[in-house]
C-alpha cells in the first residue's frame, strides 16, 4: 500500500468516527445522563472516543454510532458501581479492612435510621440547653469497660496513637522498640506517625530481642523522654529468639523514672476472646490493669463497631489529649459515633451477641457446617457442583493474629476460580470468594445470617454465565 493510500484510508476512517454530541444523545445513554448528569457521560464519552481515534490511527475500521454509546455506557456502569456497595463476606475473613471491618449490630443500625436523617444532640446537653461535650456516653462507656479513668473517641485509631503522640510527647522523645517500629497496613508506620507528631524516635533493643535494661538506658541517655511507646505487633510474629518485656514490666519503670507508657493495642478487646479459644489478643482492661497510661485502640476490628478510634487512661493524659488542637480535625462523625454508642450498649448489657463479629466468632463449628451443607444441598439441586471442607482461617484487621478460627467452607467445582470469582464479584449482590490452592472457597462463618439466599443466587447465575 502506499503511503497516500494509507493517509487516504485514514482519512475515511477518521470521517467515520461518531461525533461526540451524537455518542451522548444516543438513546443507550439516557438512564446514564439521568444518574450521571449531561457533563459527566460527555467526558466519558470523549475518552472512549479518544480510544476509538488511537484504534484507527492503527488501522482499525470506525466503529458504529450504536458500538461506542454501548462502550460510554458500560464506562458508566463502571463509575456507577464504584459507589460504597453492600457485598456478602465469604472469604472467612472476618475483619477485612478492604470490606469495612465489621457489620454492625441491629442496634447500631437502628440507632443510625433513627437519627441520621433528623438533627441529633451531639453537643447540646438538653438538660441546661448549652453546649456540652461531644460524645459523652460513648467516651463514659468506653472508660467503665476498660476499667480506665477517662476516654476520648477520634476517628481512628491511627488518629488516636497520632493525638496521644502528639499531645503527650511533641517536641520530647519516645522511647519504641525495634521490634515494634511496624507497618500495619494501608501506609500507616509507626516511625512516619512519630515523625508527624512532632516527637523524636528512641529505638531501643534489636529487631528480636529488648529487654527492660534497654529502655532505662535510654531513659539514663535521653534527658527529655516523655513516654514510652509500646506497640500491639498486629499480625506481624516473630518467633524463635525473640524477647520483650512484658506490660507490666514497663509500666513498672515508666513509673519509677516519671515517665509516661502509652500502648498501642490496635484491636481494641472488651471481651476476654480466650474464652472462645481464641487465645493472643489483650483485652483494653488488661492493659489499663498492667499500668499502661494510655490505650489506644479501632472500634471496628474485634469491638465489632463501626470505623472509631479510642484513647482510655488517665484522666489527666486524656484531658491533654482532648483540649489539644488536633483532637478537633480528628473527631468522629455523629453517625459513626451514635452506632458506637449502640455497639457500647451492647456490651454494657452484657448482649455481645448482639455483634455481628462476635456472634460469628462464637458460633459452634457444627452450625457452621450444617449451614454449609445445606448451601452444597441445594446448589447440588440447581446444578452446581459444591462440597463441605474444614478450614482454618484468620479473623483479620491484624487482630487475634494467633488465634486460627475452624470453620467449613464451600469448596466449588470449577476449571477456573479466578474467572468465577469475577463472577461472583459482578453479581448484583457481589460475593467475594475466597481462591487457595486454585479452588474457589465460600466460607460459611463469615457470610452473615439472612444472606444465604443471595449467596447462592450469585453462584448459580455466575455457573449459568459461564456455561
Ligand atoms: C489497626 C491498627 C492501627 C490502625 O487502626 P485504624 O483504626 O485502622 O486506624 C494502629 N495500630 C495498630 C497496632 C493496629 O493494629
Amino acid at each position: 500500500m502506499s503511503t497516500k493510500q494509507g493517509i487516504d484510508g485514514q482519512r475515511e476512517r477518521f470521517a467515520k468516527i461518531p461525533r461526540v454530541d451524537h455518542v451522548v444523545a444516543h438513546p443507550r445513554l439516557a438512564a446514564a445522563r439521568q444518574r450521571l448528569g449531561p457533563g459527566v457521560v460527555t467526558q466519558l464519552a470523549r475518552t472512549q472516543l479518544q480510544q476509538v481515534r488511537s484504534a484507527c490511527r492503527a488501522g482499525q475500521p470506525a466503529p458504529e454510532l450504536d458500538e461506542v454509546a454501548a462502550q460510554v455506557a458500560v464506562r458508566a456502569e463502571k463509575t456507577l458501581r464504584r459507589r460504597v456497595r453492600k457485598v456478602i463476606n465469604a472469604t472467612g475473613v472476618m475483619l477485612h479492612t478492604n470490606l469495612g471491618r465489621a457489620p454492625l449490630s441491629g442496634g447500631a443500625v437502628e440507632a443510625l435510621s433513627g437519627s441520621a436523617g433528623h438533627y441529633s444532640a451531639i453537643e447540646l446537653d438538653l438538660s441546661t440547653g448549652r453546649r456540652g461535650p461531644r460524645g459523652p456516653f460513648a467516651e463514659y462507656a468506653l472508660a467503665q469497660l476498660a476499667g480506665a479513668q477517662d476516654a476520648l473517641v477520634g476517628n481512628n485509631n491511627a488518629a488516636a496513637v497520632l493525638l496521644a503522640l502528639t499531645a503527650l510527647a511533641a517536641g520530647r522523645g519516645v522511647v519504641v522498640s525495634r521490634g515494634e517500629l511496624i507497618e500495619i497496613g494501608g501506609k500507616f508506620r509507626i516511625p512516619d506517625v512519630l515523625a508527624r507528631s512532632g516527637a523524636e524516635m528512641i529505638e531501643v533493643g534489636t529487631t528480636n530481642r529488648t529487654r527492660v535494661s534497654d529502655y532505662e538506658q535510654a531513659l539514663d541517655d535521653h534527658s527529655d523522654v516523655a513516654l514510652l511507646l509500646r506497640v500491639h505487633q498486629g499480625n506481624f510474629r516473630q518467633t524463635g529468639f525473640v524477647e520483650r518485656p512484658r506490660l507490666a514490666e514497663l509500666a513498672e519503670l515508666a513509673h519509677r523514672r516519671g515517665v509516661i507508657l502509652v500502648k498501642d493495642l490496635g484491636g481494641g478487646a472488651l471481651i476476654d476472646f480466650s474464652e472462645l479459644g481464641l487465645t493472643g489478643e489483650p483485652t483494653v482492661a488488661s492493659c489499663v490493669q498492667a499500668g499502661a497510661d494510655v490505650v489506644c485502640f479501632s472500634c471496628d476490628k474485634v469491638l465489632g463497631g463501626p470505623q472509631g478510634g479510642v484513647l482510655v487512661g488517665r484522666a489527666e493524659l486524656v484531658g491533654k489529649a482532648r483540649r489539644d488542637p488536633l483532637a478537633r480535625a480528628l473527631r468522629l462523625g455523629r453517625l459513626p459515633l451514635g452506632a458506637l454508642e449502640a455497639t457500647l450498649a451492647s456490651y454494657l448489657a452484657g448482649e455481645v451477641e448482639q455483634i455481628p463479629v462476635i456472634r460469628a466468632l462464637k458460633t459452634p463449628l457444627t452450625e457452621v457446617r450444617q449451614r454449609v451443607e445445606g448451601w452444597c444441598r441445594q446448589l447440588g439441586e440447581a446444578g452446581v457442583l459444591a462440597r463441605p471442607e474444614q478450614i482454618s482461617g484468620a479473623v483479620g484487621g491484624g487482630t487475634l493474629a494467633e488465634a486460627a478460627v475452624e470453620s467449613v467452607a464451600a469448596v466449588l467445582e470449577t476449571e477456573d476460580a479466578v474467572r468465577l470469582a469475577a463472577r461472583l464479584r459482578a453479581a448484583s449482590v457481589a460475593v467475594i470468594a475466597r481462591i487457595q490452592d486454585d479452588r474457589l472457597l465460600l466460607d460459611g462463618r463469615s457470610v452473615l445470617p439472612g444472606e444465604d439466599a443471595d449467596l447462592l443466587a450469585a453462584v448459580v447465575a455466575a455457573f449459568a454465565g459461564s456455561e
